[in-house]
């Protein structure tokens, strides 16, 4: 393609094709506006975009739906999808449990569950301090906090529990009651208290193919990376060459990123923006040449797997693996853009994980990859708020409207980036 040295005027331009970019796109088109995407990538999608490796397709991470808004479901539900009961697990030591934890202590030993249950009598009455540790000790005991949630939020958010805020929680974490947790130390017979009951996936294409309507109407120019804003001239110009003016400008981009590429941006908004943080995540996707697995998802909290998650791809949809085949996903998250880790030993780790948890052999494995995400999840760093505020803040100023997942830097669900795409114009 030759990218011309002129500049385009256009009326809205969206910087990003993921699902807010593409919800922006939607806004425009029902608002009769002319909108153009501009995608980094060679393709649209994001975080909800898939690859495929003989024939084992993968999505970036997990990715289900629990969407319950009507104009999300109304696009989300033009495809086929399957119904999946929100059952997951959790592996520690030589055995799993189901999740959460705290209610399911059934297949430990009785000295264990013993202690557990005492330190979560004997817990602390009142917060000693408005961090997450704190929250955690607060709500199930030191004994249950220190053996499951402050270890495993070493392994998700790569950063201790004392050092995050609880403005994430909301209903992700599970409160504890005696009752359930009684219940769940004597029998492995309990009831599913997870937030959501029933998780929806595509039944062909990946989780991408909910959005392919909005991919298929929206007019997205991919291999343009957006390098620089003038927000004076109002121009966007692009690592391929290409420039563009825009009379509106919706950005999807992670707010630090938006504050770098914009060198207008005030001293202090580019310190505000440089302080905030997220995880990124090295995928480890391993597909097996027969029927292994048969759980959609399950946590890790051994500190010798590195990944602290994984999810089934065949599980989701059996059209995502070969016939007679099954997948798995690893996640391991490390704090910043840059992963801490060397791909091939986190292959190595993988395999040594599933061989541990009685999953596979190195003989079961066709496909084995690995891939690094550089945005996944916005960690709340205490006192991070302040730091989003003041950028955005000035983003607004300078006439930016700020989406998504990464752009609002916040905890979004994919309806939701979607939502916040589509309600940025
Ligand atoms: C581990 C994990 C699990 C998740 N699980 C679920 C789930 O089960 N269900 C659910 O609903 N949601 C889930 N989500 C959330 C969901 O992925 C996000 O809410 C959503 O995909 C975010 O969309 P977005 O458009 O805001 O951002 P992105 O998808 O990140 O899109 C931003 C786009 O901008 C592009 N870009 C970046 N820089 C530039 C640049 N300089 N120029 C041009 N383009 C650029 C990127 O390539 C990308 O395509 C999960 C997220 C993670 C990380």
């Amino acid at each position: 393609m030759t990218i011309e040295n002129t500049i385009e005027d256009l009326d809205v331009v969206i910087l990003g094709g993921g699902v807010a970019g593409l919800g922006a796109a939607l806004k425009a088109r029902e608002t009769g506006r002319t909108a153009v995407i501009f995608e980094a990538r060679d393709s649209a999608g994001g975080l909800l975009d898939n690859f495929t490796i003989d024939g084992f397709r993968f999505d970036n991470a997990v990715h289900l739906s629990f969407a319950t808004e009507e104009k999300v479901r109304n696009i989300f539900d033009r495809t086929p999808y399957l119904t999946h009961p929100s059952d997951s697990y959790c592996f520690e030591g030589d055995r799993w449990l189901k999740h959460p934890v705290q209610n399911n202590l059934a297949p430990l030993e009785p000295t264990d569950k013993v202690e557990l249950i005492k330190s979560f009598l004997a817990r602390p009455s009142a917060l000693a301090g408005d961090d997450y540790e704190s929250w955690l000790r607060h709500q199930y005991g030191d004994g249950i906090a220190e053996r499951y949630p402050i270890r495993y939020t070493q392994k998700y958010w790569a950063t201790p529990a004392s050092a995050l805020s609880t403005n994430w929680i909301g209903q992700r974490m599970r409160r504890a009651e005696l009752d359930e947790i009684l219940f769940g130390a004597m029998t492995t017979q309990t009831p599913n208290t997870y937030y959501t009951k029933e998780m929806r996936y595509p039944k062909a294409g990946g989780y991408k193919a909910f959005i392919a309507p909005l991919i298929a109407d929206a007019d997205i120019r991919t291999g343009h990376a957006a390098v620089e804003i003038d927000t004076a001239a109002r121009t966007v110009r692009f690592a391929n060459g290409a420039q563009v003016r825009y009379r509106n400008l919706v950005s999807t981009l992670p707010l630090p990123v938006l504050a770098r590429i914009t060198p207008d941006a005030p001293a202090t908004v580019k310190q505000a923006a440089s302080e905030l943080k997220a995880t990124s995540i090295d995928l480890v996707s391993v597909g097996f040449n027969k029927p292994l697995v048969k759980d959609l998802w399950f946590y890790i909290y051994d500190d010798d797997v590195l990944a602290s998650r994984a999810y089934s791809p065949s599980v989701k949809s059996p059209e995502n693996v070969p016939e007679g085949c099954s997948s798995l996903q690893f996640e391991i998250y490390s704090r910043g853009e840059e992963s801490s880790y060397d791909g091939e030993a986190l292959k190595q780790n993988t395999l040594a994980a599933l061989e541990k948890m009685g999953i596979a052999k190195a003989e079961d494995i066709a496909v084995l990859d690995h891939r690094v995400l550089r945005f996944g999840n916005v960690i709340f760093d205490q006192g991070m708020e302040a730091n989003r505020q003041c950028v955005l803040d000035w983003a607004r100023g300078a006439g930016i409207a700020s989406c998504g997942r990464f752009g609002e830097w916040d905890y979004l669900w994919s309806n939701q980036s979607l939502l916040s795409g589509y309600n940025a114009l």
